[in-house]
């Protein structure tokens, strides 16, 4: 995603001319790499913006060129857009933390409950799934598989009201010595309503009082993960975000600022289809990727 940007950033760098110039033609360059990778023009115009008045009015501190000092304020800038400065917080901040994955169909939510579960574990936490997904067949074999891949145990039941397998998972787990607990959720209600998927959501957490509530989020929705994040926002809090499938989108960008604004942290994102594919997002090593 947004390999024009490195390039972009070379030229600018070796380029002469009037420096203006040289600042307007590399944020056209920049533009067209953001709007390529899907995020709103709105913000694209406003973190542009800012970034020309900056280059314009900012001195470099001694020893440092114009050039460089423009490039250090466009890494600023864009990460900004993508999160800000901090770091994710991954390691549960107390045992036993339970999270509760929320997200629709489709999203990469079952996979990624395995993937946090091998990452944990490799991180030395015991760690336990729960599936309380009565309304997708085969839900239950899929996370109980992921659970022997990734080394962790296992609670689910295939029917029954959701919030109750939720809270009895939960239970069992703990038991057995569980010090993160993640609970996989349904995508998709019986009848196909979002309103009712919400509300089974809100039962769930109810019930279950989880740690950390993570909303899954395909990137190829791009700019549409925003009102996503809002709608699931509005009925159960949610405390971050993890974007999916980021290897098989060039427009990973829409999801990544839209959700970013919704003030969630973005905390992981997927990059392939295999447990060990995640990697904590920080909007930093993010930029200074983008920018070479
Ligand atoms: P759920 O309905 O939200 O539980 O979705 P699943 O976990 O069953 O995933 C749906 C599809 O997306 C599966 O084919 C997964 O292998 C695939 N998938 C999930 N995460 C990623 C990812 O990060 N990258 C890629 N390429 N595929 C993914």
């Amino acid at each position: 995603m947004m390999e024009g940007v490195r390039r972009a950033v070379a030229k600018f760098l070796k380029g002469g001319g009037v420096y203006e110039k040289a600042v307007d033609a590399f944020l056209r360059d920049l533009q067209r790499e953001l709007i390529k990778a899907d995020v709103n023009v709105k913000l694209v115009l406003s973190v542009t913006r800012s970034i020309r008045e900056r280059a314009l009015k900012e001195e470099p501190p001694p020893g440092v060129t114009r050039r460089d000092w423009m490039i250090k304020i466009v890494y600023e800038e864009l990460v900004k857009l993508f999160g800000g400065e901090q770091e994710p917080q991954v390691e549960p901040p107390k045992t036993p933390w339970v999270i509760l994955l929320v997200g629709v169909q489709g999203s990469g939510k079952t996979t990624t409950a395995g993937k946090l579960a091998y990452y944990y574990v490799r991180r030395g936490y015991k760690v336990g799934l729960v599936s309380s997904d009565t309304h997708r067949p085969g839900a239950y074999e899929q996370l109980k598989r992921l659970a022997e891949e990734a080394g962790a145990m296992f609670y689910g039941e295939k029917e029954g009201d959701p919030a109750d397998i939720a809270r009895r998972g939960l239970e069992e787990l703990l038991q057995r010595g569980a010090e993160v607990v993640i609970v996989d959720t349904a995508g998709r209600h019986g009848h196909g309503e979002e309103a009712k998927l919400l509300e089974e959501m809100r039962a769930i957490a109810s019930k279950v009082r989880p740690d950390e509530v993570a909303l899954v989020i395909d990137a190829s929705i791009g700019q549409k993960a925003m009102s996503l994040a809002e709608r699931f926002h509005k009925s159960t809090p949610i405390g971050s975000i993890i974007i999916t499938k980021m290897d098989g989108t060039a427009r990973g960008g829409g999801a990544l600022t839209a959700a970013a604004v919704t003030g969630a942290r973005i905390k992981f994102i997927g990059t392939g289809e295999t447990l060990s594919e995640l990697e904590p997002f920080a909007p930093r090593r993010f930029v200074a990727r983008i920018l070479g």
